[in-house]
């Protein structure tokens, strides 16, 4: 069975931005305002040796009403359908409260999710994630989607159970 990953977080972390690594194309809608995408997306990646189903999501703000609403039970859906959640973070933004409620949801379920720092790049990046481990949702791995860094090992971890 070919597994399926979600990317989970809060809109603007950058989750299609990662899909369309990926997924080798520009499927999913980047850009630098939150809500742009709104339903589940789905992709075939293949990134390296790895060959997976990938679910790009709206994204979860915790106050949801109208679009948001609709944007999180998309996400909520997304979770449902993956064997595995990469809930993405923002290591320039720090812990937000979007972030702490959806670390609740996730540490609750029987899921596995690895928690995702992106943009990385050009900060001090261990210091920049230290603030995440309060999320209690083990290892913070630390990527730069929009450059690739960390990306491989991020799914040598991920698919090494599999
Ligand atoms: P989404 O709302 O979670 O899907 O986020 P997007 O993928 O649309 O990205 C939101 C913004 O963050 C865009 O302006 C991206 O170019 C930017 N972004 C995404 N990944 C990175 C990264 O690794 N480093 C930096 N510096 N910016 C990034
Ligand atoms: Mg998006």
């Amino acid at each position: 069975m070919i597994p399926v990953v979600a990317l989970v977080g809060r809109p603007n972390v950058g989750k299609s931005t990662l899909f369309n690594r990926f997924t080798h194309t520009r499927d999913a809608l980047v850009a630098n305002f939150p809500g742009l995408t709104r339903d589940r997306q789905y992709g075939q990646a293949e990134y390296g040796r790895f060959q997976f189903i990938v679910i790009d999501t709206g994204g979860i703000t915790g106050d949801e009403q109208g679009i948001d609403a609709h944007m999180a039970a998309q996400s909520l859906t997304a979770i449902d359908e993956a064997d595995v959640v990469m809930f993405m973070v923002d290591a320039r933004a720090g812990v937000t409260a979007a972030d702490q409620m959806l670390a609740d949801h996730l540490r609750k379920l029987q899921k596995t999710v690895y928690l995702v720092a992106n943009k990385t790049d050009g900060i001090d990046a261990d210091s920049a994630v230290a603030e995440f481990y309060s999320l209690a949702l083990g290892p913070v791995y630390q990527i730069a989607a929009a450059h690739g860094r960390g990306v491989s090992s991020l799914l040598e971890k991920t698919f090494e159970p599999i």
